[in-house]
């Protein structure tokens, strides 16, 4: 094997991969396969990761956008991502069978919406346009006197008009945790009655996963995120490292490698966004080890986590 990677060194980034939705959603999947069998629908792809959605898609399960298109009485898996109340409105007009692989922090945000619409309080939606998570959010917002404002950049807030005195923010749970604040930071200056969660949406395994880049980006010129083009939380740490001056590659496995490019860095750090598999990152740390680089033992943060979240009583009883 050619040693190209022989004077590379690695830094693991700790915690990283799969977090307790990822986990939970690809278990109820799975669960329902296994006992309800083959044809099984999902709203979506059930998280964004093209080797777990191409693994179900051998299993027999078919990832729709339109549930109009699925036939009555099928199985339906509603995402991690969640989804809007008409989705469930026209699921429940099918007489689907669901099982809802909404990750527990996104329904968080679902009932504080449900609460401030029903309160008619107007609501900044702080998140990226188009993403299935925004879209079920905005969806669960339904108010006779309120409105929903959806603000993706910061210079979004100047632009916003807002008449009603009572206004709240909510966050999608997969953003940048510092472009994050800056948004609240002048959604507070513009609005000073907005009220908001104590911290912001953006979920634990977000938050970890940046801190974790960013413990070890200071030693890196380069790194690794394993993790699909369409994952939010992914992409927020290639854009992480980019931000810190430090060339980054987002891959979906280790074929997406480009060795001679590696081979002119010192210091490679790997992570794997949260919808990433564990196998996919043990592939490409025994590929980058096979060409000769050898693991750094830096010292820096490791985040312990200890969050999990159960599957719906309903399966566990079939
Ligand atoms: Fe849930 Fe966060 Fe994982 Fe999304 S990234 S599934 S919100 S824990």
């Amino acid at each position: 094997m050619n040693k190209v990677l022989s004077k590379s060194k690695l830094i693991l980034a700790s915690p990283r991969g799969f977090c307790a939705g990822v986990e939970r959603a690809v278990e109820i999947l799975q669960k329902a396969i296994d006992l309800l069998g083959a044809p099984v629908y999902v709203k979506h792809e059930v998280v964004h990761n093209k080797y777990i959605i191409e693994d179900f898609q051998k299993k027999g399960v078919m990832f729709i956008e339109d549930i109009n298109a699925i036939p009555d009485e099928a199985v339906l898996i509603y995402s991690a991502h969640g989804v809007s109340n008409k989705i469930k409105e026209i699921a429940k007009n099918k007489n689907l069978k669901i099982f809802d692989a909404t990750c527990p922090l996104v329904t968080k945000v679902h009932l504080q919406v449900h609460k401030y619409a029903k309160q008619n309080i107007d609501v900044v939606l702080i998140g990226h346009i188009g993403h299935p998570e925004i879209e079920g959010t905005m969806g669960r917002y339904e108010s006779e006197k309120g409105k929903l404002h959806l603000v993706q950049f910061e210079d979004d807030v100047e632009n916003l008009d807002i008449v009603n005195p009572k206004m709240a923010y909510v966050t999608q749970t997969t953003l940048s945790v510092d472009d994050t604040k800056i948004i609240i930071d002048r959604l507070k200056k513009k609005f000073p009655n907005i009220v908001g969660p104590v911290k912001d949406d953006i979920c634990y395994a977000t938050q970890n996963r940046q801190d974790a880049v960013k413990s070890i980006l200071q030693l890196c010129d380069f790194l690794i995120v394993i993790g699909s083009k369409n994952s939010s939380n992914s992409r927020r740490l290639k854009e992480l490292a980019l931000k810190n001056d430090v060339e980054s590659v987002l891959i979906d496995d280790k074929s997406d490698l480009d060795l001679e490019l590696l081979a002119t860095k010192e210091m490679i750090g790997i992570t794997a966004g949260a919808s990433a598999p564990e196998i996919l990152f043990d592939e490409v740390l025994k590929f980058l080890l096979t060409h000769g680089a050898i693991e750094s033992k830096s010292n820096h943060v490791q985040i312990v986590e200890n969050i999990s979240f159960s599957i719906p009583k309903e399966l566990k009883e079939l």
